[in-house]
């Protein structure tokens, strides 16, 4: 249940703003979550493709 950080009132779920102040609601910590992780799948992504393009991209013969 998301508390208000402004008036400490606790809200239903799934609550946009504070049904007594009006306030917007701290994100979801799950929601939170799932977007970090989206964001470290997608650095993951672009860290393989940098990899996989430096491979390619060097010269090999100099080592
Ligand atoms: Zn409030």
């Amino acid at each position: 249940m998301p508390t208000c950080l402004y008036c400490q009132q606790p809200n239903p779920p799934q609550e946009a703003e504070c049904s007594n102040c009006g306030m917007p609601l701290p994100a979801l910590a799950d929601t939170a979550g799932e977007r970090r992780q989206k964001r470290f799948f997608w650095f993951c992504i672009g860290l393989t493709v940098f990899c996989a393009v430096m491979i390619v991209w060097l010269p090999r013969h100099l080592f």
